[in-house]
């Protein structure tokens, strides 16, 4: 067994109809996603730009590729032709180049801003303020070939539920902010937080996009 049906049907069938489940495939061969592809899942993600790219053509292409990982902007052009969201914008250079490369591939991709509120240095982001100052300049207004549907956002690696929670509340929060400030016209919808140790208290802060990976692929080398 490569997928946890017993365990992806039941999680499904507590999330309810308004929360997006993206189990999270990297490092998993593609039998293993065809396993959870059977069960009728279309949405996976992956973190790293070789391997998807090495995985993409041998799988099912109404698959929806949801990219979670650190994307450096050179690395864009090889996801542009297929990727379904890149959830992990964490600068203004890679909203560009992502815009420029969607523009070549006469495509429109969505597109989450990562923000950043864990306590590691290694996770990547912006700031709630910086992301706020950003946007108030206005450029995304001229990137046509994007679609800012939401945020993303992960707690610190610790075991403390009330930091966990306080953090993801913290993300909900600059969600919020941006929809009042920014996004008035038009809100964005997804907040994109929770993984397999802490989808539950995402939940409660108010994601409605929860990715799992170990929980359903099992644990990853
Ligand atoms: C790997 C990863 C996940 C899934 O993590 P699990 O703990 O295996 O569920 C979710 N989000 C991001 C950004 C990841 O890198």
């Amino acid at each position: 067994m490569l997928f946890d049906s017993e365990k992806y049907l039941e999680l499904r069938l507590a999330l309810g109809p308004d929360v997006t489940l993206v189990p999270v495939s990297k490092t998993k061969p593609a039998p293993a996603i065809l396993e959870a592809y059977e069960l009728g899942v279309r949405d996976f993600g992956e973190n790293y730009v070789q391997e998807l790219r090495e995985k993409q053509p041998m799988l099912p292409q109404d698959i929806r590729w949801h990219f979670i990982g650190h994307l450096q902007s050179n690395k864009v052009k090889y996801l542009a032709p297929f990727i379904y969201m890149i959830q992990s914008v964490d600068s203004s250079t890679l909203l560009v180049e992502i815009n420029k490369q969607a523009r070549k591939c006469q495509r429109q991709i969505k597109v989450l801003l990562q923000v950043h509120v864990a306590q590691e240095e290694t996770k990547f982001g912006w700031n709630s303020q910086e992301l706020l100052d950003y946007l108030k300049e206005e450029e995304w207004k001229t990137l046509s070939n994007i679609s800012i549907e939401g945020v993303m956002g992960m707690a610190s690696f610790v075991e403390d539920p009330i930091q966990i929670k306080a953090e993801f509340d913290q993300i909900y929060q600059c969600f919020r902010q941006l929809n009042e400030e920014v996004f008035n016209e038009r809100p964005m919808t997804i907040v994109s937080m929770g993984m397999s140790g802490d989808w539950a208290l995402a939940i409660e802060s108010g994601s409605n996009l929860i990715r799992v990976g170990s929980a359903l692929f099992g644990s990853r080398n």
